[in-house]
């Protein structure tokens, strides 16, 4: 019988505040479940549950991050990919980036496990420039590895795994509205002042330093991103409320998710998790926004392998 595996990929927030393109981190639970099957016939299948993404293995991220893995092992086996996602494409939360991890994750298990996963990351990567055009590590890596992340360097790539307190939580919410990641690209400017880098990158070793010592007042302190979030916020409705209303609520911190339109919330516990995603849920039903909300733990492992037994809808 051909070979199978049931993974789990979780959805990732990048960004992370200060951390544009550097920093990311892995959620709980929300994700892509897939089930993958090697083959001797060296062809890729997918299938997905949403039935608006391509199932073309050439344009499909998994596909794509499955053939480049199979192509640096040289290896002559095919592999049959279902997708089930419960995190919309386009939300902000790392969509793609997740069947990419996912898609190089389960070949690397199904062959035997002949990278680690910190190796998988430039395959992941290859696969993510078919959904954004450039190869971001930034929701590959913590969706691979677990936890936070910080992409240190892109050439070379040196991508490290943070400690972090790990009572964490996160509420996000995905408000159903279209932002183009390549119209919100295009906002921003391709110069900053000295006085705005040295005040971001202020706030970005303060974060990761917060983090590793659970100094939550630092790691509040920090949680503010000047350069990014004041021009991309004119496309999420409702930001500076949410964002308030974050902060009312005992939030550490609350900045856009990705390249939004998803907002997080960074929170020093579940319950204070919970009173921000009733407060965010209040926000955009007076707006008559519809949105899901998504309240989890940081994931500390990031891909991980299912029992046979677990049933994927
Ligand atoms: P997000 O905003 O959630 O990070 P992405 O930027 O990750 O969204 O990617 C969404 C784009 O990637 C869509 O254009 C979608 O068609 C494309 N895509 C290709 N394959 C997949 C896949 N397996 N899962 C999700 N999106 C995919």
């Amino acid at each position: 019988m051909d070979k199978s595996i049931k993974i789990f990929a979780p959805a990732t927030v990048a960004n992370v505040g200060p951390g544009y393109d550097v920093l990311g981190l892995a959620l709980d639970n929300i994700g892509d479940y897939m089930e993958l099957t090697l083959n001797d016939s060296g062809v890729i299948k997918i299938s997905m549950s949403d039935p608006d993404l391509p199932t073309d293995p050439e344009i499909n991220v998994a596909g794509v991050a499955a053939r480049a893995l199979l192509n640096h092992l040289k290896s002559k086996k095919g592999v049959t990919i279902n997708i089930h996602k419960n995190v919309k494409a386009g939300s902000g939360l790392g969509s793609s980036a997740s069947s990419a991890a996912g898609a190089v994750y389960g070949v690397n298990e199904l062959l035997g496990q002949p990278l680690t996963k910190l190796e998988l990351v430039p395959f992941a990567m290859a696969g993510e420039t078919a959904s954004s055009g450039k190869a971001h590590a930034d929701n590959v890596a913590p969706s691979l590895l677990g936890g936070f992340t910080l992409v240190r360097s892109y050439n070379p790539l040196d991508v490290i795994k943070l400690s972090y307190p790990t009572s964490l939580y996160v509420t996000a919410v995905h408000p159903h509205i279209e932002v183009k990641t390549s119209d919100s690209k295009k906002m921003l400017k391709k110069e900053i002042s000295l006085e705005l880098a040295v005040a971001q990158w202020g706030n970005l070793a303060g974060f990761v330093s917060g983090l590793a010592s659970s100094d939550f007042d630092l790691i509040s302190r920090s949680l503010e991103d000047l350069i990014v979030e004041p021009i991309r916020s004119m496309l999420i409705p409702g930001f500076e409320t949410l964002k308030e209303a974050a902060k009312n609520n005992g939030a550490l911190g609350c900045s856009i998710s990705g390249s939004g339109p998803s907002v997080f919330a960074l929170c020093e516990n579940k319950s204070v998790a919970d009173k921000i995603g009733a407060a965010f849920k209040g926000i955009y039903n007076q707006l008559d926004i519809n949105h899901d909300i998504h309240i989890s733990q940081i994931n500390p492992k990031g891909c991980k392998t299912l029992e046979p037994s677990y049933e994927i809808l």
